[in-house]
């Protein structure tokens, strides 16, 4: 591992970007630039079921567009299965991961915590006999685990009361993005962390993850996530316009602007991510999870 520090954009291709990715990939990379770290661009395209073919060669053809170069070469997820096989195996040696033979419904009558019904830890003990191996949980603890969000503040969650024990192999076979995240930001010696404010709630797991696995622990910084006019993040909203990437400009400024930071008119594009990287202050960004894109559409 590196002593050099580096941010990540890690975009899963699920689709044609918007501007909820714009705003992701220049928080992250305006963090990094300003900051001295490299910046690195991680394809989280573990899942092939929601994967769209084409989408990571658009994701990768509008960073450019706008100007944001990345260092080093792209990683793909789908290429590091062995890395997670290997991570997956080690845990579960050292017996902090079990197989479980539960589907969802079999708990979603119980407890309920912030991101939906908590694993009970029926399986905890052993799988019961005429139950088949579907996924593979990590145990968790019974503690606070609290992290200092540059833009959130400090964030605690206590993962066996709010989680349960939470799946790292998918019964559907593929890793689980807490675990494939955690490696790969352990493995590219990532130090600092800007994503959207939806995983907040994601981040404990994650650190949890890092402390049993002995990996240090990244800077975060979580930005408002972009809604639509129904209220659902831009990726899943019916009105989230696709990016126009031959004047980057405009979205640039409406970017920025989301962002909390206000360039002088009538800059090129490069000239304002120089200003941009410049003039960062993660402290302009509104202490809030969400945004709609109806209010940054109508700032200027
Ligand atoms: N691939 C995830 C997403 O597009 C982001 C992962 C992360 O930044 O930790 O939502």
């Amino acid at each position: 591992m590196s002593t050099v520090a580096h941010g990540r954009f890690a975009p899963s291709p699920t689709g044609a970007p918007h501007f909820g990715t714009l705003l992701g990939a220049l928080a992250s990379y305006l963090h990094a630039r300003a900051t001295g770290a490299k910046w690195l661009v991680r394809i989280e395209d573990l899942d092939q079921v929601r994967l769209v073919e084409g989408a990571a060669d658009e994701m990768l053809r509008t960073l450019e567009a706008f100007g944001m170069t990345w260092d080093g070469q792209v990683m793909y997820q789908s290429e590091r299965i062995s890395a997670y096989k290997e991570i997956l195996e080690t845990l579960t040696v050292q017996g902090h991961v079990y197989p479980c033979g539960c589907t969802r419904r079999d708990f979603i009558d119980g407890k309920y915590g912030p991101e939906g019904p908590v694993y009970p830890g029926t399986c905890r003990s052993g799988i019961s006999e005429d139950k088949p191996v579907r996924s593979y949980r990590l145990k968790v603890e019974d503690r606070d685990i609290c992290f200092a969000d540059l833009v959130q503040g400090r964030i605690c969650q206590n993962l066996s009361r709010d989680i349960g024990d939470f799946i790292v192999k998918r019964a559907d076979g593929f890793f689980a993005y807490q675990l494939a995240v955690v490696v790969d930001d352990a493995y590219q010696g990532i130090t600092q962390v800007v994503r959207g404010a939806d995983l907040l709630g994601s981040t404990q797991r994650q650190i949890h993850l890092q402390q049993l696995l002995g990996y240090p622990t990244p800077e975060y910084l979580h930005i408002p996530v972009v809604l639509g006019t129904d209220g659902k993040k831009l990726s899943k909203s019916e009105d989230a316009p696709a990016i126009d990437i031959r004047q980057p400009e405009i979205l640039l400024y409406q970017a920025l602007s989301a962002l909390g930071h206000q360039p002088p008119d009538s800059l090129s594009r490069d000239d304002l991510l120089q200003w941009a990287i410049k003039d960062w202050q993660p402290a302009n960004i509104l202490k809030v999870t969400s945004l709609s894109y109806e209010t940054i559409q109508n700032q200027d």
